[in-house]
């Protein structure tokens, strides 16, 4: 049985002090969602990680990014070991924002995907169309190489250990979020791929949906085979918001 997951990406959003009043509201949704079996999470700017480790340790907290390469010329980074260092041990990789902004490719979130692994932390590898291909209907084939780089050289001991999120860059931050059909499609389609290279072990792979996913539409992704819970930017910056996901989550 896969436990289901919320988590916020917070993307350029919250000061520190911002970052604490969430903290501490958070306190109580941390209880109610451990009572209900459900993780949740959020993913600060890097100098809020450790402030939301401090004030609600019962958070998961994760970057939203990292380097594969453990130190060197690499100006405006973050390292693995400097995240370990504060006890982060979660990550998003291959955000669609750092695909379109920052030229992530697949290739190398695989390259961060296996140094995550190696260091036994959780990478969130973030997959997904773009309007163009899913209106030419190449969403599927997108899908096909976004998981087959992704998951290259990768055991399937390890393997298990991956979160994936399907997040379609027309859903993201627009307000059009994909319906509970499709987005169950594709996250079936993406678990089919899983099992074929790695058999059962695809059952216990957990798969979100992101893409203006709010308290009003959330259930409806949960109520489906494939899919185990949420990635939210906009809809998990306030906490009332959060709180309402994770009431409709329960
Ligand atoms: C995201 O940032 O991953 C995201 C899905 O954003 P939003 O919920 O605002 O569409």
């Amino acid at each position: 049985m896969r436990k289901k997951l919320l988590l916020g990406n917070w993307k350029m959003n919250k000061t520190r002090e911002e970052t604490k009043v969430f903290a501490l509201g958070s306190l109580a949704l941390s209880a109610l969602a451990e009572l209900h079996g459900i993780d949740i999470g959020v993913a600060p700017a890097y100098l809020s990680l450790p402030v939301v480790k401090k004030y609600n340790p019962n958070l998961l907290v994760a970057s939203q990014n990292v380097h594969y390469q453990p130190s060197g010329a690499y100006t405006g980074e973050i390292s693995i070991a400097m995240l370990k260092e504060i006890n982060i041990t979660w990550a998003i990789i291959g955000h669609s924002e750092r695909r379109t902004y920052d030229n992530e490719t697949s290739e190398r979130c695989n390259l961060k995907i296996k140094a995550l692994l190696a260091n036994e932390m959780t990478p969130v590898y973030c997959v997904g169309e773009t309007l163009a291909q899913f209106e030419k209907n190449e969403t599927k084939k997108v899908i096909k190489e976004q998981i087959s780089a992704g998951f290259s050289e990768i055991s399937s001991e390890n393997a298990a250990k991956v979160v994936v999120a399907y997040e379609p860059v027309w859903s993201i931050g627009t307000g059009r979020n994909a319906s509970s059909e499709i987005a169950q499609d594709v996250c079936s389609y993406i678990r089919g791929l899983l099992r074929e290279k790695y058999g059962e072990v695809a059952e216990q792979i957990r798969i979100l949906y992101g893409g203006s996913v709010k308290p009003e539409n959330i259930k409806t992704y949960l109520s489906t085979a494939d899919i185990d819970g949420a990635l939210v930017g906009g809809a998990s910056l306030s906490i009332e918001s959060f709180k309402e996901l994770i009431n409709n989550m329960i």
